[in-house]
């Protein structure tokens, strides 16, 4: 059973929850765009529903929750290693369909990729409550019905932000309640959208043979590639990173280990020990993470790491388009095989 609750109950249920848990929504983050006196719309912590942005999309994803971009993993002394506490609120992220999806692949590659689980997503993941926000139309940049990503259900609440009033159907108990005793009985189930404006035509892996990493259509990313990075750093489902080590100035015996993003596209990133740097060319790197993101994390975890949400086509500022780079792909090797 669903809820419908009128903005200042929704309000009121906002301000209980604020107790236990901190509220993180797509909302204006001032002063945080490289121009003065603009805004963009990003994840940050909410009080009440007038702060939360639904008609824009998000500039970064939600993944900074899960995932920090710069993080300490442990503190060491000369002879002790001692990891990082884990001091922060539970958290509610009221994000897309695309964006859980996201965070499922994040899920995958932290937890579910071999052996050892990265205890600092986990213990994030694990005091972390999703909020699925239902999508009207989408955006103009959204390509995630061609990705298989317009459904989710790993959510614990589902919400709807009409003109007047917030629909919500919660399958949590606390959530419920709450939702119950602020609002009245409504039947409410979430909608996904079954086709966005933009088609993007994914090739089948079982299509995908060694001549296409060989052929031209990366040499125009050599030059329209300026490396970046924008497009990994707004990516949900990018889970790169590298590790700096920090010897303090008051005792040179003492420091800590920090993570901190990386991503594909960047200088230095395939630098291995040695010095040798396999991927030197922008349009090397262009190919790495396009195949990544539709062809290797595939064979793997049989999804494709790319849930379509777009940001890489939005913030890019040399306005390449991964969602046309697939289409290109496809084309190339649908011709391929009709030979
Ligand atoms: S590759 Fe682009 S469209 Fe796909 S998930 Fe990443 S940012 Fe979104
Ligand atoms: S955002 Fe565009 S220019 Fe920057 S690294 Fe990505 S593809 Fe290259």
């Amino acid at each position: 059973m669903g809820y419908r609750l009128k903005p200042k109950y929704f309000d009121d249920v906002l301000s209980a929850l604020s107790k236990h848990y901190d509220i993180m929504a797509p909302a204006l983050m001032p002063f945080e765009t490289r121009h003065s006196a603009q805004e963009v719309v990003g994840y940050r912590k909410i009080e009440s529903l007038k702060e939360i942005v639904v008609d824009k999309k998000t500039f970064f994803s939600p993944k900074e929750i899960l995932f920090p971009p710069r993080e300490t993993m442990f503190y060491f002394t000369d002879s002790k290693i001692r990891e990082s506490e884990y001091e922060e609120k539970n958290k509610i992220i009221l994000l897309r369909t695309c964006d859980l999806n996201g965070i499922e692949r994040l899920k995958n590659m932290f937890l579910n990729n071999g052996d050892v689980k990265d205890n600092y997503f986990k213990r994030r993941f694990e005091s972390t409550k999703f909020w699925l926000i239902e999508c009207d139309d989408g955006f103009d940049s959204c390509f995630c019905a061609s990705m298989n990503s317009n459904k989710a259900d790993s959510y614990s609440t589902a919400i709807k932000f009409t003109e007047e009033d917030i629909l919500v159907d919660s399958n949590d108990n606390m959530f419920s309640e709450l939702f119950k005793s602020y609002g009245v009985e409504e039947d409410y189930k979430v909608s996904f959208i079954e086709k966005n404006k933009l088609e993007v035509k994914v090739p089948l892996s079982e299509n995908i043979n060694p001549a296409v990493f060989e052929h031209d259509i990366w040499q125009e990313y050599i030059k329209r590639c300026i490396a970046c990075g924008r497009c990994n750093t707004s990516c949900i489902s990018c889970s790169c990173f590298t590790t700096h080590d920090i010897i303090y100035d008051d005792n040179k015996r003492r420091g800590e280990r920090r993570r901190v993003w990386a991503g594909c596209h960047l200088d230095n990133f395939s630098i291995m020990a040695g010095g040798h740097d396999y991927r030197t060319k922008n349009g090397e790197r262009m190919r790495f993470k396009t195949m990544h993101k539709i062809y290797d994390y595939h064979k793997r975890f049989g999804k494709h790491m790319c849930v379509g949400c777009g940001r890489c086509d939005d913030v890019c500022p040399e306005y390449i388009s991964f969602s046309k780079c697939i289409n290109k792909l496809y084309d190339i090797i649908e011709k391929e095989n009709d030979k």
